[in-house]
């Protein structure tokens, strides 16, 4: 039988189901499609920055997901061969969310979920995968989910449907909005997981660091539970050659470019399977609203890993959309005209972010002579400068504020 809810969410990563909650607690009757049965999706980043954490606290899920494990960092760093050339210190940042955060997407994703189980009116159908539109009049009013393994198609019907699914989002593509993929960056990345010793209780100040010992630059971490992520920067499209050219040969690249890592490289890295390619691009949906149709999160614009912007926009996207989305409901209006504003609030931040990331990925990971000798003097001067300092405020709280509307939280838990 057809669902009838007021808002269809496409797609329950951190925008998708941020999103979801707000409007659940604004009284709004929302069902999420998710491809997936579980929570552990394929590696995702999951660096947050102070910006994304606070309003995660606002809405009362930081505090439980931090407590199924979590690292602080103090800072970012950016070496060359041993030597620090920049020094973002995020404790030197208003308090309390002054540090970079790594949770587990796995664990943002099952404390979002249970917080939406709470009220009334919320739905999920896991294993559901969005395959049509349902269209009237010109506007979207609904999606057929797939049926997997035989079982039948289900029909969504909704005053208007989010695509919150990613950056590949079939959303956006059965809607037949353009999508402009942006070459902007020179690097792809290569993700992998070393284990890492446990840590003694005392809390011993972490880092993430971007350094280059050899060969490419490796972007570093530590995760949870006792790991190290690393993401070694190979240029743009040239995994293929190498991987022609076997395991062994890509085990001793990463050894070169890490070498305080390399024996645990060589005991842990034995296959394929290890590795996680990122082919890193930045791009944006032509247009993020259609008559009865919004896009947030990477379903509408998609970044680099670089300064780990994805799921604190994603996060802004979804407070920024839901005021929108609860007058559009209201109202009985999912026009594009109501909806756009949502737009015209977030396109200005994406795009400021987007130029960030083109200077962060220039100054960190860009090769060469020229590069090398240049980018000691550039970082030093730049990270003497008040400019540095304003420049790492808008990078962890983002470039234009957010306001979360508590005033239409008026929901109460079943
Ligand atoms: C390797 C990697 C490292 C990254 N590192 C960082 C980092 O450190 N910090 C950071 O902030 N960002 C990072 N990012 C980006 C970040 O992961 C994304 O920006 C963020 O997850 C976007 O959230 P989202 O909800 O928009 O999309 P996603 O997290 O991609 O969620 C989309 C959801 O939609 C579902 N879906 C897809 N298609 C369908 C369909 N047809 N029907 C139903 N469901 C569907 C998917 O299963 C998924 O659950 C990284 C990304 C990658 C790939």
């Amino acid at each position: 039988m057809d669902i009838d809810t007021d808002i269809c969410v496409v797609g329950g990563g951190p925008a998708g189901l941020t999103l979801a909650l707000l409007l659940v607690r604004s009284g709004i009757r929302v069902t999420v499609l998710e491809r997936s049965r579980s929570l552990d999706r394929t590696y995702r980043g999951e660096i947050l920055q102070p910006g994304g954490q606070a309003l995660l606290d606002e809405l009362g899920v930081l505090a439980p997901a931090r407590e199924r494990g979590a690292v602080e960092h103090d800072r970012f760093l950016l070496e060359e061969h041993g030597r620090v050339l920049i020094d973002g210190d995020y404790r030197r940042l208003p308090g309390p969310y002054n540090c970079l955060l790594s949770l587990p997407q796995r664990h943002l994703l099952t404390e979002l979920l249970a917080a939406c189980e709470r009220y009334d009116g919320f739905r999920q159908l896991a294993g559901a995968k969005a395959t049509a539109l349902v269209e009237e009049g010109g506007a979207v009013r609904g999606v057929v989910a797939g049926g997997s393994a035989g079982a039948p198609a289900q029909v969504v019907r909704a005053r208007c449907v989010v695509a919150a699914d990613g950056r590949f989002s079939k959303v956006r593509g059965l809607a037949g909005i353009g999508y402009r993929r942006q070459e902007l960056f020179s690097q792809d990345v290569l993700w992998f997981r070393l284990s890492a010793p446990p840590r003694p209780g005392t809390r011993r100040p972490c880092d993430v660091r971007v350094f280059r010992a050899g060969g490419n630059p490796v972007l570093s971490y530590r995760s949870v539970p006792d790991a190290l992520q690393l993401g070694w920067t190979l240029p743009h499209g040239g995994f293929r050659p190498l991987a022609d050219r076997g395991i062994d040969h890509i085990v001793e690249q990463l050894c070169r470019a890490a070498p305080e890592y390399a024996e645990r490289i060589r005991a842990e890295i034995t296959g394929f399977a290890d590795l996680s390619l990122l082919d890193v691009f930045s791009g944006s949906a032509e247009q993020w609203v259609r008559h009865g149709l919004l896009l947030i999160g990477d379903a509408a614009h998609t970044h680099s890993p670089i300064g780990a912007q994805g799921i604190n926009l994603a996060i802004r996207d979804a407070v920024a959309a839901h005021p929108v989305l609860v007058e559009a409901v209201r109202s009985g209006d999912a026009g594009a005209a109501r909806l756009s504003r949502y737009a015209e609030l977030r396109r200005p931040e994406v795009e400021r972010i987007t130029r960030i990331q083109q200077i962060q990925s220039r100054m960190m990971l860009s090769t060469g002579r020229f590069s090398s000798t240049l980018r000691p003097r550039a970082a030093a001067l730049m990270s003497r400068t008040p400019l540095y300092g304003a420049l790492l405020r808008r990078i962890a709280f983002g470039t234009a504020p957010v306001r979360l509307r508590t005033d239409l939280l008026a929901a109460v838990e079943r």
